[in-house]
């Protein structure tokens, strides 16, 4: 007997396809102009509300490729769509993960109209981005990109950044920071370059990460802290509630759920778990997919879910993970990364997890300490250490897709 799915996040890709080229991507389809059809949104969402399944706040992300090749109206026409079918009992956020370089005037009209989250990839200052966001024709796309965060800023669209850290930004926390503020960006995301699909990292697998990556976070941290000018951090920011919870609360680890995100791409075939596993192929696993929308119902993609060996060996990988010190914080960490850097779903560790998991809550256990671990520095712990001017989370609840 298996738990009702509790379905928070979909992600839909609308197309493949990618206007740019990053020298770390991962995806193999990316020059595939191939756009989703409005009639299969319709019918994903129809499935969804009508299976029950749905949590009171879904958030919808637009990945992967670019979603902004796909025109303004697109949008406009699904989100309508969308809005006409939803209950009242579910509030549905929609959110688009953007490199940025096609933000103009109508899409912050978009954006505002729809108050929809917004993260731009982005990867510090010129030299920084440069390094490995580059165009098609191989050339630097930073100008692109922060014209587009400038166009942002002066339409007053709230938006958050995810940085993918390199072997040279590692060393540099103090000058990323002042570049963020001297841009105005006050809610900042890291990722580390990672291997997945045929990317493999060079940073990942050195033996030096997981102190280079702490010294980072640390001072990264502490220096924004200091400023007073950084409203969210995300490794530190979304680990804080995760950490001090209310006693007898389980943590969620919605890649480990089956259909708990739910990852739909361009021609309507439907994965779960790690969204970065929808595209990729694998003949164990069926390249990862348990149906298409078009043709299955959501109770049919679920039953074919629950019996595949996906998800027998993402559990697994679970009850791995138990005995690790960290699990009340991580759940049981990303499939997509245990596959790729173990090259099995059943094992547990692997930097991923460190970096994630292990190396903020470290940081946030060393802080607390220095609070004097009290009853009442424990009650009063997650203000203390959160960022001084934090609203929270983005309303976008940025995950780590990038
Ligand atoms: S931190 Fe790593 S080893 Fe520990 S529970 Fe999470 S994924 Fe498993």
């Amino acid at each position: 007997m298996t738990a009702t799915p509790e379905i928070g996040m979909v992600v839909v890709q609308p197309t493949a396809f990618c206007n740019i080229a990053c020298t770390y991507c991962y995806l193999p389809d990316r020059s595939n102009k191939h756009v989703i059809a409005q009639s299969t949104v319709t019918r994903l969402f129809e499935q969804i509300f009508a299976s029950g399944w749905a949590c009171s706040e879904i958030t919808v992300i637009w990945h992967a490729g670019e979603p902004l090749v796909v025109p303004v109206s697109f949008y406009r026409e699904a989100f309508a769509t969308i809005e006409r079918m939803r209950p009242t009992t579910v509030h549905v956020r929609h959110s688009f993960q953007t490199n940025g370089t096609l933000i103009d005037a109508d899409w912050c009209a978009l954006f505002k109209d729809w108050n929809v989250g917004v993260g731009v990839s982005l990867d510090g200052p010129r030299a920084l981005h440069d390094l490995h966001r580059k165009s098609r024709s191989g050339k630097g796309t930073f100008d692109k990109t922060i014209a587009g965060i400038r166009c942002l800023r002066d339409n007053d669209v709230p938006f958050h950044v995810i940085s993918v850290l390199s072997h040279t930004s590692l060393d540099q926390p103090e000058e990323l920071l002042e570049f963020y503020l001297s841009e105005g960006i006050d809610q900042i995301c890291f990722n580390v370059e990672e291997s997945e699909g045929d990317h493999v990292s060079s940073l990942f697998h050195g033996p030096e990460l997981r102190r280079r990556y702490a010294a980072f976070l640390r001072t990264f941290w502490h220096r924004a802290r200091q400023s007073g000018r950084v409203r969210f951090l995300r490794e530190i920011d979304l680990a804080l509630p995760r950490m001090f919870r209310p006693e007898g609360v389980p943590v969620r680890n919605i890649q480990t759920e089956p259909l708990a995100m739910l990852n739909v791409d361009s021609h309507g075939n439907v994965s779960s778990f790690s969204p970065e596993l929808l595209g990729l192929k694998n003949a164990d696993y069926g390249d990862y997919l348990l149906g298409n929308i078009n043709f299955q119902s959501l109770q049919e993609i679920h039953d074919t879910c629950i019996a595949s060996p996906l998800y027998r060996d993402i559990a697994a990988g679970v009850e791995a993970c138990r005995s690790c010190e960290y699990f009340s914080v991580c759940g049981g960490g990303a499939p997509v990364n245990k596959l790729f850097e173990n090259g099995s779903l059943t094992g547990t560790v692997t930097s991923y997890c460190t970096l994630t998991q292990m190396v903020p809550t470290d940081l946030i256990l060393e802080a607390y300490d220095r609070l004097g671990r009290s009853p009442a520095a424990l009650a009063s712990a997650e203000a203390a250490l959160s960022l001084p001017v934090t609203g929270g989370s983005p309303a976008s609840e940025p995950s780590r897709i990038s």
